[in-house]
């Protein structure tokens, strides 16, 4: 839960933890709208 990524770049975010910058895209990112579009791309073990 450490590393904080862009839905959309998958850039790693700054501030937080209500809004976070993304540098790559140069646009705001919510917390709230990373749990709803924040899919997380490591493998799950089952
Ligand atoms: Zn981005």
């Amino acid at each position: 839960m450490n590393s904080t990524r862009c839905p959309r770049c998958h850039s790693e975010l700054d501030e937080g933890p209500i809004m976070y910058r993304c540098a790559t895209c140069c646009r705001a990112v919510y917390a709230a709208d990373l749990e709803n579009e924040y899919v997380p791309r490591e493998p799950v073990a089952a």
